[in-house]
């Protein structure tokens, strides 16, 4: 199914230590869920709903040149994550969307 904007998978090693960089820059500024904008607790499992997830400011589905670039990582709630579907935003469309 490569339509030519097929988007780089989001799992494996990378994307682990990823979540590892979010997780200790996110710490380190006390940073907000980028979605709701709510304190995350950076010391909970990231498979706790309310555990820190990686955001891509920059939708993966428009930019999946930057899925793997650290500056387009931001830490957000794993339920924020959830409610963010690639394939939804795909669907939609939402190329105004500011961040
Ligand atoms: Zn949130």
């Amino acid at each position: 199914m490569d339509d030519g904007r097929s988007i780089p998978a989001w799992n494996g090693r990378r994307s682990q230590d990823a979540l590892a960089q979010v997780k200790a820059r996110g710490k380190a500024n006390n940073l907000p869920c980028c979605i709701c904008e709510q304190p995350i607790d950076y010391d909970i499992p990231s498979s706790d709903p309310d555990g820190c997830s990686v955001q891509h400011p920059k939708s993966r589905a428009l930019y999946p040149h930057l899925t793997w670039d650290p500056l387009n990582w931001a830490p957000e709630h794993l339920t924020c994550n959830k409610g963010e579907g690639t394939a939804a935003t795909l669907a939609i469309g939402t190329t105004s969307r500011v961040w």
